[in-house]
């Protein structure tokens, strides 16, 4: 056997156990070598009878003397006995296992591994693992040493799978595939012992470094991926080559109504330089809210309108492109530019000439041609805003669909450079790290429910005293990423019981299953201001754009990533008033108590996500998996060191033929975009 060997090969592994297996994510004795311990139990001390102490953790080899099956008086059955070494006896008791009688009968040999309680006022091992033996001196894989705990599902207990990789690790031929000066350059052990230092340790030190060992593998193989991807990509030549015009550009930049920023001009500068190229642009905006990604977007779309060629620009929510819709027909209401609209409810097939096109994933849509009248795609660039919120695939698609176009892919999810580098290592990065002028923090306190009412008052009088505007944001019930009609009905009811509460104020209600002409209605009253409070899931969460609103309430709080709750309270502080944001939450303690306090000092995105990262993981930052943000098994997105020497590592082998050849027999998945 050897790595790419299925697990079916193992001993007693049918196709129960391979469901089982393929639960947890085992097909292959790889994955099961790289299926690593959640943490470790210290069984390594082994001692005699006599020598036990209360409240350690050890094992002793001894001889069963007596077990038996009693109930206690509350029903419960537990087998108490004895056992023996040749030092002294005593006592045994587990709770709810009544077989183990049978196996563990007088005169049985063992080695259990526990920790020392009292039963009564004798020394007793309480529900230690258990483990047979033959000899004295059988090595053991339970008890006796370091012990692992996995990740387990129903039927696959830690016993069981450390058997298992017990069979694969001594039966398998594992070879080093890295070569020794990159072992050396990054300090890394042989990757045989590496699997062997994080399942069979002998100290919590070899874990670790066998740990370091699987998990820089893991992002090697993430990294070569990508830059793989990207060397691909770089073979492609762009259907409508734009050249640029950089009188013309300056003349538009010159109409916008502010100057725009130093990271605006130098990430339009690095645009610009992608453009005029006949490789296609890949390149990710990553800027936090309100730092002013739309009018780059703007800039870019402008250079291939100048060359006669179109962009459409996919946005996640309807209400995001209707704002973009406006935004755009503004910025460039001085230049001929054609713009347009594409709703979910377009029937049209034939949209005549057009320069931009701006639409949700109803972009993706059969039925809508870019330009059916040349039958070949006019369009130049594809700009992707607040990418999260679409999976893999709907991107490709809307790419493919375009020709091969320059790709603009924008975000507001600030992930520390680092770690962008390395998730969508198959893009060019480009930040925009400082905001317009002007931009006021926005006072931001955790609100226990004891101080609801108190709240209230304070926001009914924010809102009748000062004119100003609130929104009441609820949480999604499920996590989910669209909402569910338990959704709707939940934060219907919420606006049914807040009218009561602000009796004397206009309520507005927005959630997602809204028509696209009711969400623009209630958004449009909203802005005007026919609306005092807008009452709302979390579809607001992006990009909407209301200068007057100065209130931001967010519902359980705890329930958000703090990327998203810096996203909704981004929402608020874009006018002139002083604005706040109140976050509810039952929680007083804790780590999500912590999270949220993090909220009231920081106001750097980039800050909480990297401290979302630390505290949840990247899955509630960056949405579902299919959005297309790679989920680590083994190392961690905080581990900037290891990411950055896998980084190197990657590239060092890319550009070496030799070595390379030996992976892209490993990476076998589908790397081509
Ligand atoms: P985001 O990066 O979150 O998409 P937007 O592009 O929506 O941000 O910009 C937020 C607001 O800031 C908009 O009202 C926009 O007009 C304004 N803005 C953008 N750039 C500047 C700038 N350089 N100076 C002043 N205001 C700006
Ligand atoms: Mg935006």
């Amino acid at each position: 056997m050897d790595l790419t060997s299925p697990v079916t090969e193992l001993p007693k592994i049918g196709p129960i156990f391979e469901k089982k297996f393929e639960k947890l994510g085992i097909v292959t004795l790889e994955n099961l070598f790289y299926h690593v311990p959640t943490r470790y139990l210290d069984y390594s001390l082994i001692t005699t009878i006599s020598k036990l102490h209360p409240d350690e953790t050890a094992t002793i080899h001894a001889k069963i003397v007596s077990l038996k099956n009693i109930y206690s008086k509350r029903g419960l059955k537990m087998q108490i006995g004895s056992v023996e070494d040749s030092t002294g006896k005593i006592t045994v008791l587990w709770f709810n296992q009544p077989f183990l009688v049978k196996t563990l009968y007088p005169g049985r040999l063992v080695s259990l591994s526990g920790k020392i309680g009292f039963f009564g006022r004798k020394l007793c091992l309480t529900s230690p693992d258990y483990e047979l033996m033959v000899e004295e001196d059988d090595p053991t894989t339970h008890t006796g040493r370091i012990v692992p705990i996995y990740p387990e599902t129903a039927g696959l207990s830690s016993k069981w799978i450390r058997r298992k990789i017990k069979e694969a690790y001594v039966n398998s031929a594992i070879t080093e595939f890295l070569p020794q000066n990159i072992l050396d350059k990054f300090k890394l052990i042989d990757f045989k012992k590496a699997i062997k230092f994080v399942h069979f340790p002998e100290s919590f030190e070899e874990a670790e470094t066998g740990r370091r060992r699987l998990a820089f593998n893991e992002l090697l193989s993430l990294e070569l991926r990508s830059q793989i991807r990207k060397l691909n990509w770089k073979k492609n030549k762009v259907a409508n080559k734009i050249t640029i015009d950089r009188k013309l550009i300056e003349s538009f930049i010159k109409s916008i109504s502010f100057d725009l920023t130093n990271s605006q001009k130098k990430v339009i500068g690095e645009i610009l330089e992608n453009l005029k190229s006949e490789i296609p642009m890949n390149r990710l905006l990553e800027g936090d809210v309100g730092s002013g990604k739309t009018v780059v977007a703007a800039v870019a779309a402008f250079a291939a309108f100048t060359n006669g060629y179109q962009t459409v620009i996919m946005a996640p929510t309807q209400i995001l492109a209707s704002q973009h819709y406006k935004t755009f027909k503004a910025l460039f209401s001085k230049f001929s530019v054609r713009i347009s609209l594409i709703t979910s409810d377009i029937k049209r097939r034939d949209l005549g000439r057009n320069d931009i096109f701006i639409g949700t994933h109803s972009l993706i849509n059969g039925k809508i041609g870019f330009d059916t009248m040349s039958g070949t795609s006019k369009v130049g660039l594809v700009v992707i805003d607040e990418q999260h919120r679409f999976g893999v695939e709907q991107r490709k698609h809307l790419i493919k669909k375009s020709g091969t176009p320059h790709v603009l892919t924008m975000t507001a999810t600030p992930i520390p450079r680092t770690v962008a580098l390395a998730a969508y290592g198959d893009m060019d990065l480009s930040v925009l790290t400082d905001m317009p002028p002007g931009r006021l923090k926005v006072t931001t306190w955790v609100i226990p429910e004891q101080k609801r009412n108190g709240a209230y008052d304070w926001i009914r009088s924010q809102v009748s005293d000062l004119k100003s505007q609130a929104f009441i944001v609820c949480p999604l019930i499920e996590d989910s990423d669209a909402e569910t009609l338990a959704d709707v009905k939940s934060v219907t009811s919420e606006f049914i019981n807040l009218q009561s509460i602000f009796s004397n104020l206009r309520l507005g209600l927005l959630h997602g299953r809204l028509k696209p002409s009711e969400k623009d209605k209630v958004l449009e009253d909203f802005k005007k201001g026919r609306i005092d409070i807008l009452v709302t899931t979390p579809v607001v969460e992006v990009g909407i754009d209301i200068p007057n609103a100065s209130v931001m309430v967010i519902e359980a709080a705890e329930r958000f990533g703090l990327a998203q709750l810096h996203q909704l309270r981004g929402r608020v502080g874009r006018g002139r008033s002083k604005s706040y944001c109140l976050l509810f939450s039952n929680f007083h303690s804790g780590r999500a108590y912590t999270r949220l306090k993090a909220m009231e000092k920081t106001h750097s995105g980039f800050e909480l996500s990297e401290l979302d990262l630390k505290l949840r993981g990247p899955g509630e930052i960056f949405g579902t998996a299919q959005s297309g943000f790679p989920e680590l098994k083994i190392a961690g997105w905080n581990n900037y060191e290891l990411i950055k020497d896998a980084k190197n590592a990657a590239e060092e082998i890319i550009e070496d033929p030799v070595k390379f050849k030996v992976f892209k027999s490993k990476i076998k998945e589908d790397i081509s975009n």
